[in-house]
């Protein structure tokens, strides 16, 4: 039986994943593997919302064992560092447990066809310190690093005799990420208040959004933008831009012109790249993003064999410009990919992508959302805020649910979501 190899099951390789084992695993016409450093998924616009705490793993992250199960699939937690597409094999690092012993060596799968949907990290631009000083929101561990030590600095601030003591913290990077975090910690601090920190408000909370460009969002429309950066700067978040960050250092940031940013939390959310060992194999064509390139069917340029989808992608439109790295080009590359490879097994002609941009949305928290529809939806772009743009900005994580748990189960997981929202605590105390 043939063998498919997903690497990576976040926003693009889950979804892709469980349509293959519904129109070929299930029906034994090949075994899918899924493998996945993380136990857990958590869709990745959500990571954020870990960071501040306001959701949590447990109720809002699949288990990929669990998952497997379900859908009929093999889950191999592994991190992959390498792959030979001559001998058509992945190797998969020695696994280590909490103390560093090893639980399993170095491991082999071979495959028919692989599927590479690793996705992205931040990109430091080799600014000096940002390795050693900064927090990134590039996976669900380094997320829950940052909400532990926010907990830390919100217990600290609480429990301070200096009335004008506060919690800084420095985001450098004013795209969704950087400034829908911002806005959550602001929601944050006021709902510490309630949570056995009487004396935290967002008062004593001062964020600082660092942009290099000329505004804050540069993917997205201008008045959006500015919508975006007047419901931060109401918020009271000191939104900097044409700044340009030179060097981070323990206690902040210091930008070109010299001046020091100061803060007890630094956040590097600026700009994103495909992970640096896709490049060092020596095997693909490459982007300056360390993106694989890929055919119009998605499969890399240089093996057939081998798909590129999500924000490891190298998709170069007819324009000349890239497939941004977003949920929404994952979500529609993992429908293609999937109907590419069933096609393959089917003797069938493949389909060629193409991206279509549905609008792009900003939630910042509870206080605003704004974003443009566009593309099928409506003729033009068109500017949306409010509760409609909310409604929108949800509907891209429910079509997710639905993807991967398929209708009935996708919308009682939604439906648990709000019921545990409902009860639950507001904010994760740990
Ligand atoms: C805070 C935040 C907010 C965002 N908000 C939005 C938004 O509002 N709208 C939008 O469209 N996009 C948003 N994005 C971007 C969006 O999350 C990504 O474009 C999307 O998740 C890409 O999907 P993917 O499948 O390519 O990768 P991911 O979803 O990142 O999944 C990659 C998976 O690969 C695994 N993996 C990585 N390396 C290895 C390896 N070597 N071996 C094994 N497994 C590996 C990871 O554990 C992960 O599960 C946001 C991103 C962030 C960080």
């Amino acid at each position: 039986m043939k063998k498919i190899v997903v690497v990576g099951g976040g926003a693009g390789g889950l979804e892709l994943v469980t349509r293959l084992s519904k129109k070929l695993g299930r029906k034994g016409l090949a075994e899918v593997i899924l493998v996945d450093r993380s136990k857990t998924h958590v869709w990745k616009p959500l990571l954020h919302e870990v960071a501040a705490g306001v959701i949590d793993k447990n109720s809002d992250g699949v288990d990929y064992r669990m998952h497997a199960v379900r859908n009929k699939y093999q889950f191999q937690l592994g991190n992959m560092q390498h792959l030979d597409s001559e001998k058509k094999f992945i190797v998969l690092d020695p696994l280590f447990d909490d103390e560093g012993q090893e639980i399993l060596p170095e491991r082999t799968i071979d495959y028919d066809y692989l599927v590479l949907s690793m996705g992205s990290v931040c990109n430091d631009f080799g600014t000096p310190g940002v390795a050693e000083h900064c927090y990134f929101l590039d996976s669900l561990k380094q997320a829950e690093r940052f909400h532990k030590a926010l907990l830390n600095q919100l217990l600290r601030i609480n429990q301070s005799s200096t009335e004008q003591s506060s919690l800084h913290v420095a985001i450098v990077g004013g795209g969704a990420t950087g400034t829908e975090l911002a806005a959550q910690l602001h929601h944050v601090a006021n709902l510490a208040r309630a949570y056995g920190m009487p004396e935290m408000s967002s008062e004593r909370l001062r964020v600082s959004i660092i942009e290099a460009g000329p505004r804050i969002l540069p993917a997205l429309p201008e008045r959006i933008a500015a919508s975006a950066k007047k419901a931060l700067t109401d918020l009271g978040v000191n939104v900097m831009e044409s700044a340009m960050v030179s060097e981070a250092t323990e206690d902040g940031f210091i930008t070109k012109t010299g001046d020091k940013v100061e803060a007890d939390l630094l956040v590097w959310s600026a700009g994103v790249k495909a992970p640096e060992f896709l490049v060092n194999m020596g095997i693909f064509e490459t982007n300056r993003a360390n993106q694989i390139l890929v055919n119009s069917h998605l499969q890399t340029t240089v093996s057939t064999d081998i798909f590129a989808i999500g924000d490891c992608c190298g998709f170069q439109q007819k324009d000349g410009t890239w497939v941004p790295p977003r949920a929404q080009s994952a979500h529609q590359m993992a429908s293609v990919a999937a109907g590419n490879i069933i096609n393959l097994f089917k003797g069938k002609p493949l389909k060629a992508y193409e991206y279509r941009d549905y609008g792009s949305l900003v939630h910042l928290s509870k206080y605003s959302t704004v974003g443009s529809l566009m593309g099928a939806l409506v003729n033009s772009s068109m500017f949306i805020e409010g509760r409609l743009a909310r409604l929108v900005y949800i509907s891209l994580y429910n079509m997710h649910q639905y993807a991967i748990h398929g209708w009935f189960k996708g919308t009682m997981t939604l439906l648990g979501r709000k019921v545990s929202n409902f009860v639950g605590p507001k904010l994760k105390l740990h």
